[in-house]
């Protein structure tokens, strides 16, 4: 099978039949501008319609032998086996396309399934072997391939002429395809974008070389003319997101990402990412993942540069704040060796807020009266320590947080007692401070490296340090939370649900439905321990969702509608627990509170 499309503009056409198959065929070539004859005994309303405006010939008779030689292509479509086999027999003799409905041996062609968006067509052959396969196929993707394909098309083919009239040397022609395909295609999610009239501008002006990022040397007059008129550079937001608790990120953060054209985040920044971002907002994951290498920090600079420089609005999403031990002031550096305007957002530091979560405040009248924020990773550097513990040793009102402190606990601690630290001194390790994963394990200075290792303790954790380590226990408000280490997703809006299930203690991840790329990686940041499903569209809607990386086995599932259960039974969901109707929020915490006591986890 050869797969072309014919231009039908004019072209004379036969239909055999005037039955609903018939008419499919019959408006297809119709719609292709053919000039359609179609003969039929006994024509549907639908092909009377088309002739009685005009659009077809119609003769209402039988075929007669030899008439289907003078058109330019011929499909069959009546009930009749041995008319169909006649006119395929006298079209294929006088070498016309024929097709048969139904019928692939009497097919010099077959019509594949479709797809259209404007003036793009997807089509799906299979040499008419296994037509309800092929029907499936393109009834799945139909719903993946939205109409904003159409659009998309016509931009490009707009952009295509714009770059032709440029009269570019080839490769920089190319260059500038490259940059409209890869800014306005996302192709594992088949979503597609019309980029602003401000980005096409830029990459035409460029004449396709990065921006002159990569390229320093022009390669054409347009990159010349480009660097004259001094391109409008988009603006990089340096973004704190906080230690990860959702609540922690600022209005500002909140509103920059909301309004930007890119974000780009790293791991420990996952979880503040606003759910209901824009499925056209660009997403770059920079962190570091388990099984794949961190991205490097030139790379990261220079992907913030490139963005910036296609006249994108970029929000870099940092954990904690961008200035501390985060390498913030680098990304702000390279951005203004390359002229690229950018802004801090700070926030909270993990430093302040995971000891405040732990019920450490870290200053305290006439007990602490300075902070210091350390990374603790230079204590194991072989080039010599750049920290003076013996000095820090010797200061006891004061607390001592220390970032990237698991692997160099043993070594901070003696070196600080060493220094003159009372071995007694209070010392507290907080693991993955201000989320539903948050764990603190308290010891004092000479104990605390041993008990971590009994507990297991991994990164992101830090230690702190000094007196005001022991009013944990007292006020210690976030772990007695009745649910506390829970993270629980809910259909937005979550309403008055959400905000009680959060003030009992839990992560509330409020998703949009259909749930967004963002709301996606958002889910996948840290395992749900359960979802509150309100109706059963809900149910059908997030199924495709559980296979996604925040969704574990032991994810509980409480319903608050019986027909809920029963689609999110039928559909094989683990661990579904009605919450008997009418559920107030007070009872739905009341039951995810209870259900904690006896699901074992
Ligand atoms: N810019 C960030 C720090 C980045 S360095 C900030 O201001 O918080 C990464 C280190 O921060 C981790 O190794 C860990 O020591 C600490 N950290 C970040 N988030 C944390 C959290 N939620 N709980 C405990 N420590 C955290």
């Amino acid at each position: 099978m050869y797969p072309i499309s014919l231009n039908l503009d004019g072209k004379r056409c036969l239909v055999v039949g005037g039955g609903g198959v018939a008419l499919r065929k019959v408006d297809g070539l119709v719609e292709e501008g053919a000039h359609v004859t179609v003969i039929a005994r006994a024509p549907c309303e639908g092909v009377e319609k088309l002739a009685n405006a005009g659009e077809i010939e119609l003769h209402r008779r039988l075929y007669e032998e030899g008439e289907a030689t003078s058109f330019a292509l011929v499909i069959a479509a009546t009930d009749d086996l041995e008319i169909n086999r006649q006119v395929f027999n006298d079209a294929d003799g006088a070498g016309v396309w024929a097709n048969v409905a139904d019928d692939p041996p009497l097919c010099s062609f077959h019509l594949p399934a479709r797809i259209r968006r404007g003036t793009l067509q997807f089509g799906i052959a299979s040499a008419g072997e296994a037509p309800f396969a092929v029907r499936r196929l393109r009834q799945g993707l139909e719903k993946r391939i939205g109409e904003e394909w159409g659009e998309w098309m016509e931009a490009a083919a707009r952009f295509r002429s714009e770059v032709r009239s440029l009269d570019l040397p080839l490769d920089d022609a190319e260059d500038c395809y490259d940059q409209f395909f890869s800014a306005t295609v996302d192709l594992d999610r088949m979503r597609v974008r019309v980029p602003t009239e401000a980005e096409e501008t830029t990459w035409l002006s460029a004449g396709g070389s990065e921006s002159g990022i990569a390229d320093d040397a022009p390669s054409s007059g347009a990159v010349a003319a480009a660097e004259q008129e001094a391109p409008s550079f988009g603006l990089v937001s340096l973004i704190g997101g906080g230690p990860g608790d959702p609540g922690l990120l600022t209005l500002r953060g909140h509103q920059r990402m909301l309004a930007a054209d890119a974000v780009v985040y790293d791991r420990l920044a996952k979880t503040v990412l606003p759910c209901d971002l824009d499925p056209h907002v660009e997403l770059h994951s920079v962190g570091k993942e388990e099984g794949h290498h961190p991205v490097p920090q030139e790379e990261i600079n220079r992907l913030l540069v490139r963005l910036a420089k296609q006249g994108k609005r970029v929000a870099r999403l940092k954990g904690g704040d961008p200035f501390v031990f985060g390498r913030g002031g680098e990304e702000a550096q390279a951005l203004k060796d390359a002229g690229v305007p950018f802004e801090v957002v700070p926030c909270v530091t993990a430093g302040v807020a995971a000891p405040a979560y732990a019920g450490i405040p870290v200053t305290q009248r006439n007990e602490v009266v300075r902070l210091t924020l350390v990374t603790a990773h230079e204590s194991i550097k072989s080039d010599g320590p750049q920290v003076r513990w013996d000095l820090l040793g010797q200061d006891r009102r004061a607390t001592l947080v220390g970032y990237m402190g698991v692997s160099a606990l043993p070594n901070v601690a003696k070196s600080l007692m060493e220094g003159g630290m009372e071995p007694d001194t209070p010392a507290a390790m907080i693991e993955r401070g201000t989320t539903p994963g948050q764990r603190v394990v308290v010891a004092t200075i000479s104990t605390l490296a041993d008990r971590i290792v009994e507990a297991g303790i991994k990164p992101p954790a830090l230690f702190v340090i000094g007196p005001t380590v022991r009013h944990f226990e007292e006020l210690d408000w976030f772990s007695t939370r009745p649910l506390a280490g829970e993270r629980i997703g809910v259909v937005a809006p979550a309403g008055e649900l959400g905000e009680l299930l959060e003030l009992s203690g839990a992560e509330v991840v409020e998703v949009p439905l259909p749930v967004t790329p963002a709301g996606r990686v958002v889910l996948g940041a840290l395992p749900l321990t359960g979802w509150v499903v309100r109706h059963g569209d809900e149910v059908d809607a997030l199924d495709e969702e559980r296979e996604g990386p925040g969704w574990t086995r032991d994810t509980v599932v409480w319903t608050l509608d019986p027909k809920a259960t029963e689609r999110a039974r039928s559909r094989e969901w683990r661990h579904v627990t009605e919450v008997p109707s009418p559920a107030a929020p007070a009872d739905v915490v009341a039951a995810v509170r209870d259900g904690r006591r006896t699901t074992s986890r």
